[in-house]
């Protein structure tokens, strides 16, 4: 078994574990596998293991390593920060955005999704951390990004997004993370049931995220290894 088949087995292991902690069912929790900054050849590694959605955060790495891979049965997530100027390739080549925190993002990514392709599916980031954090909308925000996402024809809302500021305080984690949890609770409260999906937790914080509500779980060190460099 190569080191990758072998760290995935262990991440799915943490995540049944904190399932039956939580109560859950571990097919309630989506592996998103992380793969910035990694080549192909170890996304192909992860794939062989059944390993099919990866996740990516730098539009030209991500379209290169989408090309190069060309495996129609894989599900591309973009989940870095993402300007306006370079939404076509991410309306074109991916299945979700995790990273959506404003309504002129979600509007030319609907705009721009091709009309062979399903919708896209997007998640509404969202600043959890107060100051600690610049990215995402507010808590207070979101409700009304949510109900002017909805509206747009080519993408599909589907739930929340959050990076917690970096911290081993679990009760400090979990807060985070139930406030995402409260603001998707929030949103559905008035919207009728819309939202089903929180995608929270990495590698070093998945159980918190888990215990307090996660769908997808987005890994990449622990899958990985050590990033060498961050763009
Ligand atoms: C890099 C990254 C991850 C993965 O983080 P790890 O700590 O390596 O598991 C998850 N989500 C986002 C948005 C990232 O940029």
């Amino acid at each position: 078994m190569t080191s990758i088949a072998a760290n995935l087995q262990a991440v799915r292991e943490r995540i049944g574990a904190a399932c039956l902690a939580a109560g859950r069912s571990k097919d309630s929790v989506h592996l998103l596998a992380v793969s910035k900054t990694w080549p192909a050849a170890s996304l192909r590694e992860a794939a062989a293991t059944g390993q099919l959605a990866f996740g990516e955060n730098y539009v030209q790495e991500a379209i290169d390593k989408i090309a190069a891979l060309a495996d129609p049965a894989l599900e591309w997530h973009f989940i870095g920060p993402l300007q306006s100027n370079k939404t076509r390739p991410v309306a074109e080549n991916f299945a979700w955005v995790h990273s959506v925190d404003r309504l002129k993002v979600a509007e030319r990514l609907s705009a721009q999704r091709p009309s062979r392709l399903p919708p896209l599916k997007l998640c509404l980031q969202v600043n959890v951390s107060g100051e600690a954090s610049k990215s995402g909308c507010a808590p207070a925000e979101a409700p009304g990004l949510a109900a002017a996402i909805a509206l747009l024809p080519g993408v599909t809302l589907k739930g929340l997004m959050a990076i917690p500021e970096p911290t081993d305080d679990v009760a400090v984690q979990r807060s985070r993370f139930a406030l995402l949890r409260e603001t998707m609770d929030a949103i559905n409260a008035v919207r009728a049931g819309g939202l089903d999906t929180l995608s929270m937790g990495m590698s070093d914080d998945l159980e918190a995220a888990i215990m307090e509500g996660a769908t997808i779980v987005r890994i990449g060190t622990a899958i990985f290894g050590q990033r060498e460099y961050e763009k």
